[in-house]
């Protein structure tokens, strides 16, 4: 029997509508990337979304179409979130921090037929332009009187100029939930890089879920500074959560240091921030450094790869700031779990609590897992049996954009590639990433256990353990350490900080210190590199 009720579709375009109705004078604040401060309502917002929708069809953009982006976090790159989805193309959010080569490979891949760009990016769009194959119209995200005075680039548009000469007048079209509206790809740390492209339903439903009090608990009340780059995975959908519970957005443009981030937190009022650990190090000792505070910031949502304990251990113990440990993917859209403590966990002693807080978290609603062993056979969830985490859920890709890979379902589970334990409560906990696991005589050592003690240790600035080869064990762990700016530990100190607080076999057998880790566009540890480098290094013999 059929039910008796309205079938709207779940289309990015509602999120805007509600926020320029209900949310109108709610504003919108960015560090441009010409330097100053720009403010905007949503009702402004909307207004030039809609010009840009005009823009964008005079333009010849039409449904499906995709239409790339490389810029920052602000308003522009903003309106063209809902000015491009909102009429039925596709915006494919192209990582800047790529070399040339793979964003003319991955604009090729997509098919992109426009680029719209911050300014900082006018050298890599010079050297793309001539090379890639589908992009015909070249767009520069400022106004008349900062367009460069002369560019290699033919035709160079101005965003600001489209804005201008558009009407405001344009009717949101109604279409199925199931259309493309966005596409981002995987970092692409091994083999080329894979699309996930996200229809309008799996960005609202993803939007529902991950506003909820026990996801980021997201509201009116709210300023929300999203430092996790609109380039990758959407900012984790802040854009999009943002509309719907109507909160204050800062955005951050280019200026990510630990200083501009901190000034822009105190005098906008920022509640609440997220982005990858390597991010808020910075933050925090710029804030250590000089001797500051959060006087506003509530909490702050920390992801993309583990956020060490002793991270953890300072924003909540030294500054007040509550720590939302979340772990997802690009292929997740990216929400996955959350490390939100249950009513249950309230009497905990602080150390239990930061243990269970330092495990990536429940699956929120809509998103199923489960752990499995080499055969495919569920594993209990008992907090102990460790194995390859697998997915599945409305917001989960089904495939690669055009099939690339073949099909990644495992009896209709998402292989993450990421192992994992989950416990009766459903905390997952990830121990590695499958191919960075550490195997030593037969069994597994979990590398991301032992970055995080290191990373405990005062003089240890960043920290990542590697596999090396071994005539015994097949292989044994190498810390690689970075040290902090102006101090000092010696390999035996460091070793000896592993005592204690881990098994014993599980110790790294020697400590390679270097000057920098390398970073994927990401800011996640490129262990691939790091194999690499340390491929020869001789371990000592005990
Ligand atoms: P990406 O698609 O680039 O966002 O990468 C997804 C991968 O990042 C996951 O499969 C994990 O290996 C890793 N990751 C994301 N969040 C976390 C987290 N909180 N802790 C540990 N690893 C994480």
């Amino acid at each position: 029997m059929n039910a008796n009720m309205m079938q709207q579709p779940l289309l990015i375009s509602t999120l805007l509508n509600h926020a320029e109705r209900h949310h109108g004078e709610q504003e919108i604040v960015s560090r441009r990337v010409e330097g100053d401060m720009h403010r905007q309502t949503y009702a402004d917002l909307a207004q030039r979304a809609r010009r840009m929708a005009n823009a964008l069809a005079a333009k010849g953009v039409s449904f499906g179409d995709r239409v790339a982006t490389l810029a920052w976090n602000g308003y522009r790159h903003m309106e063209l979130y809902y000015a491009v989805s909102g009429s039925g193309a596709v915006l494919h959010t192209l990582n800047p921090r790529l070399h040339a080569d793979q964003v003319v490979w991955i604009a090729d891949h997509a098919e992109d037929q426009v680029l719209f760009f911050d300014l900082s990016f006018l050298p890599l769009v010079e050297a793309i332009a001539p090379r890639v194959k589908t992009i015909k119209t070249f767009v520069a995200m400022t106004s008349r009187e900062h367009m460069p005075a002369s560019s290699t680039i033919p035709d160079l548009l101005c965003y600001e100029d489209l804005i201008d000469a558009h009407s405001p007048e344009f009717t949101w079209p109604l279409f199925d939930e199931n259309t493309a509206s966005s596409l981002c790809y995987t970092s692409g740390t091994t083999g080329n890089p894979k699309g996930a492209l996200y229809s309008h339903r799996s960005t609202v439903l993803h939007t529902y879920a991950s506003a909820l009090p026990d996801s980021l608990d997201c509201s009116s009340r709210d300023t929300i500074l999203p430092v996790v780059p609109m380039f990758h995975v959407n900012a984790w959908g802040l854009p999009y959560v943002a509309c719907m519970v109507g909160a204050k957005l800062v955005f951050p443009g280019p200026w990510l240091d630990g200083k501009s981030l901190h000034e822009l937190f105190e005098s906008e009022g920022v509640t609440m921030s997220a982005g990858v650990p390597t991010v808020w190090q910075g933050l925090l000792a710029h804030v250590e450094a000089n001797d500051l505070k959060f006087s506003t910031m509530k909490r702050t949502v920390i992801g993309g790869s583990t956020c060490p304990p002793a991270m953890m251990d300072a924003f909540e113990d030294k500054y007040g700031v509550q720590v939302i440990h979340v772990w997802g993917m690009t292929e997740l859209s990216p929400m996955g779990a959350l490390g939100k403590l249950k009513g249950k966990h309230v009497g905990l002693d602080a150390v239990q609590r930061r243990a269970l807080q330092a495990k990536q978290g429940r699956s929120l609603y809509g998103i199923d897992m489960k752990i499995v062993d080499e055969h495919g056979g569920e594993l209990p969830r008992d907090g102990r049996a460790s194995g390859d985490l697998m997915v599945r859920g409305p917001w989960v890709i089904a495939n690669y954009f055009r099939g690339e890979g073949g099909d990644p379902l495992v009896d209709g589970w998402f292989p993450t590639g990421d192992v994992a334990t989950i416990d009766a409560d459903g905390f997952m906990q990830i121990t590695d990433r499958s191919k960075d696991v550490i195997k030593s005589g037969g069994e597994w050592i979990g590398s991301i256990d032992l970055e995080n003690i290191a990373m405990a240790h005062p003089a240890v600035a960043m920290a990542a353990c590697i596999g090396v080869k071994h005539p015994k064990w097949d292989e044994r762990p190498l810390l690689v350490a970075v040290k902090k700016p102006g101090a000092e530990v010696t390999r035996e100190e460091l070793l000896a900080f592993f005592d204690g607080r881990i098994a014993k076999w599980w110790t790294p057998d020697d400590v390679a210190f270097v000057d920098s880790i390398p970073l994927g566009a990401t800011g996640k540890m490129l262990k691939n590199r790091l194999r690499e480098t340390f491929r020869e290094h001789r371990l000592p013999t005990a």
